[in-house]
């Protein structure tokens, strides 16, 4: 008998590792708005149609990318964000896989336009099933444009298994608005079907969780802020009077990257023990800065757990320093912390 095993075409692998990248369009809209804050951009904006299902559209005043750059963008494993092993433990940027432009031209049609400053002329690149139908020199803004068209459309399970167009853009704007937190002096818009949903200029932390949430919130808001010499801790938490019965404004992130953490979540709750009723849910938005060396965030495709070396010192401190902030709200609770 012959040998048997064979290494997958390229186009293959890609579509199997596109599976776990890019479950929803939602997923592409994280990886794409993500590039661009690698990218160093200061305007970002987000146009989708038919709840990202015909049109995912992310255009950045960033970095550009060469002629060479362009093409190799899309190949697997392709990324200038890391060079060796040694830089896995120095993670500074969102993206370091270089999975996800790969992943998505292996089940999207997609559209690149891309220019540096330095360069005249800019490169419009296509790509069609995997394969590149289109490049070409263009004329073009600096920065980046790319559409994502007809996600899934050689993958018929997952593009029937899509949950409906309120549905699939809740999930959208779940995204959007975790990434315009943590980045709040960044221009974020987002466009749904030629409506403007959102437009959300540069602006302080405060100003945005009152930009993206309503400007009730303007009076809802506790500062809370730690330095030690594990992690530093800042952001806001809600008055325990403004909690609410669902989780939907409860925002933690690590060196900005939105993470979900149950543990460290029961830390900031804990906080509230006694001042708030046990079936309601207080609003947090807190952001550590950790030394990337002692976190892993290579635990799941879409980078939303990390293992971390101290995880109790980091509950410790996040669940003092929390109810520090609401000690001092408790005791002046008219006092205006809007200053
Ligand atoms: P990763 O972000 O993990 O590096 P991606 O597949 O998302 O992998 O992107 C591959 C590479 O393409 C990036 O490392 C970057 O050099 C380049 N790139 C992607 N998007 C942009 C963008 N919006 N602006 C400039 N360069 C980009
Ligand atoms: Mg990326």
């Amino acid at each position: 008998m012959s040998d048997i095993i064979q290494l997958l075409p390229d186009a293959v692998a890609n579509q199997i590792a596109a599976g776990e990248v890019v479950q929803r369009p939602a997923s592409a809209v994280k990886e794409l708005i993500e590039n661009a804050i690698d990218a160093g951009a200061d305007k970002i904006r987000l146009i989708v149609k038919d709840a990202g299902k015909s049109l995912i559209q992310v255009i950045d005043n960033g970095c550009g990318m060469s002629v060479t750059d362009a093409r190799l963008c899309f190949e697997r494993h392709a990324t200038s964000k890391i060079r060796k092993a040694e830089d896995l433990f120095a993670i500074r940027t969102m993206g370091f896989r270089g999975e996800a432009l790969a992943s998505i031209a292996a089940i999207a049609h997609v559209e690149l336009k891309t220019r540096r400053v330095e360069d005249e002329l800019g490169t419009l690149i296509e790509i069609e099933g995997a394969e590149v139908v289109r490049q070409e020199p263009a004329g073009l803004a600096a920065g980046t444009s790319i559409c994502v068209k007809n996600l899934f459309y050689n993958i018929p399970a997952r593009r029937n298994f899509l949950k409906s167009n309120p549905v699939e853009m809740r999930h959208i704007v779940d995204e959007f608005q975790r990434i315009a937190l943590a980045y709040p002096h960044i221009f974020f818009s987002l466009h749904s079907d030629d409506q403007e949903l959102f437009h959300l200029p540069g602006e302080s932390l405060k100003q945005r969780i009152v930009h993206v949430f309503g400007n009730g919130y303007n009076q809802r808001l506790v500062p809370v802020e730690e330095e030690t010499t594990i992690i530093n801790l800042k952001g806001f938490i809600g008055k325990p009077e403004f909690a609410k019965k669902t989780r939907g404004e409860q925002f933690f992130f690590v060196n900005n990257r939105f993470v979900k953490d149950p543990y460290l979540n029961h830390a900031i709750v804990k906080a509230y023990e006694g001042i708030l009723p046990s079936d309601s849910f207080p609003l947090y938005v807190l952001f550590i800065e950790i030394d990337p060396a002692k976190i892993d965030i290579n635990v799941h495709p879409t980078k939303t757990e990390i293992k971390y070396e101290d995880e109790r010192a980091i509950y410790a401190i996040l669940q003092s320093a929390v109810k520090r902030s609401l000690g001092r709200y408790n005791i002046t609770p008219t006092l205006d912390f809007n200053q």
